[in-house]
């Protein structure tokens, strides 16, 4: 089956008139998957995205992680649609700010106090600020292939969008910006244990992604944060969790607070970054922590950061009713089914037709990649065969099934997901890995 995308085409070609690269975030680009024309999507519903071409396509990608109770949920639609009624933006404060940030304490009770921003990139740089402000050191440790966002601290040896495009650093980044980043290998307590020896005492923050959503999904190995968090605090450093994709995404709560983690008493961070499903579709972020920590802020104290747009009534009201759902008893459980039995029959479908593939599942979340061994850090997701992933990407887009153009991107599973969807994707999976057999 090949689907008609002239209507996209002819649409990629006006937007690199207009639109630098033709997209308005690199990740969208099809460049790792072959290049050509993005298909151009007009309207969604629940798991489902329609093209500017009229094709169908169940959506695995999920807008890179915020949408989890499906396109359009009539809930979410009327809390914005109500917002927009009464005024979107007031630069004041609102009722609904303290709603929303009440709901995230109850939730992640690490974080004392709350501040909204307007995306995960803009809550992972203040926390930076924040844990620079309160220690008075200067240096970051980050883990190698974790993505937290475009601000030029964190860019340095990144995760999926710049590893995919080839791009370890971005261009535009000062070497002594670049200098106060230390990365070190994902699940690898020795290779932190020797950079907090190196540069301890100069060691603002251990940042990491306490369950990997960014070069596929990836579990920590057992005691690995449990390590992190001892030998961070013995060196004098805050330990930061980005949880922008794991905040909500695996139980109603975050990494932190998800009773089978390895770890078995979940380990509070200092500071947490939150974003995506937080906000139910519409943009934002939020970053909170310790009572003292947070007292760094301004107007408290001497950390500034601001927003003209932050705490939007539209945003805010979204993501109380994104939780509001989300609080529905056995919703996370069905994402979780539905997700065993796509990743189940992924890899069975691959091993029938002699393809490797490793399948990284966390509840209702997996990640494909085309390689026989285990993924646990970066360097073992960049062996898998960027150039199948891609033939995949293509075979299964063809039969209306839409996943990340990107060999490090999970799939999302959403509340509006069913059975049905799972087994007409497995059926176009059979076909694809048929053609790749043949290959
Ligand atoms: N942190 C993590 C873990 C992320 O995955 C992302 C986005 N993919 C970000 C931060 C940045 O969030 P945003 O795109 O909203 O700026």
């Amino acid at each position: 089956m090949t689907l008609n995308h002239s209507r996209s085409e002819a649409l990629y070609s006006d937007a690199l008139e207009h639109i630098v690269g033709g997209v308005n975030s690199p990740s969208r680009s099809f460049k790792a998957v072959g290049g050509g024309a993005p298909v151009f999507m007009e309207r969604a519903e629940g798991a489902y995205f329609w093209d500017v071409d009229g094709n169908r396509y169940i959506d695995y990608l999920c807008a890179y992680g915020p949408i989890i109770t499906g396109h359009a949920h009539p809930h979410i639609t009327e809390a914005i649609i109500r917002a927009a009624r009464s005024g979107t933006l007031y630069g004041t404060p609102t009722e609904l700010e303290i709603q929303l940030a009440r709901m995230l304490k109850a939730a992640i009770p690490s974080m004392d106090k709350v501040r909204f921003v307007n995306s995960g990139t803009e809550a992972v740089m203040t926390t930076i600020r924040v844990a620079r402000a309160y220690t008075k050191r200067n240096k970051i440790i980050k883990f190698a292939g974790c993505y937290h966002g475009h601000s030029d601290l964190v860019l340095v040896a990144a995760g999926s969008g710049p590893s995919t495009l080839g791009i370890p650093d971005s261009a535009g980044i000062p070497p002594s910006i670049a200098s106060e980043v230390i990365t070190v290998p994902f699940n690898d307590l020795d290779g932190l244990q020797q950079a907090l020896a190196r540069w301890g005492d100069d060691v603002a923050a251990v940042m990491v992604e306490p369950i990997v959503g960014n070069f596929g999904m990836v579990m920590p190995v057992p005691g690995f944060l449990d390590g992190l968090c001892r030998m961070t605090r013995e060196a004098g450093a805050l330990v930061i969790y980005d949880e922008v994709i794991s905040g909500f995404r695996f139980h109603y709560g975050s990494a932190q607070t998800y009773d089978a983690f390895p770890d078995p008493q979940a380990i509070e961070p200092d500071l947490t970054a939150l974003g995506k499903i937080i906000g139910g579709g519409l943009p934002i972020g939020a970053y909170g922590g310790r009572k003292e920590v947070m007292a760094q802020v301004a107007p408290l104290g001497p950390a500034y950061q601001a927003g003209t747009m932050a705490g939007n009534p539209a945003s805010i009201s979204a993501g109380i009713a994104c939780l509001e759902v989300l609080q529905t008893a056995g919703i996370y459980e069905q994402m979780d089914k539905l997700a065993v039995k796509l990743g189940a029959g992924l890899k069975r479908l691959a091993d029938e037709h002699g393809i490797p593939l490793t399948i990284n599942r966390i509840r209702g979340s997996l990640s494909t990649h085309f390689c026989p061994s285990p993924v646990t850090n970066y360097e073992e997701s960049q062996l898998a065969d960027g150039e199948q992933f891609a033939r995949f990407f293509r075979l299964m887009l063809e039969q209306g099934i839409c996943l990340a153009p990107s060999k490090y991107e999970a799939w999302f599973l959403t509340t509006a997901h069913t059975e049905a969807d799972i087994d007409q994707t497995l059926a176009a999976a059979r076909i694809a890995f048929q053609a790749m057999s043949r290959d």
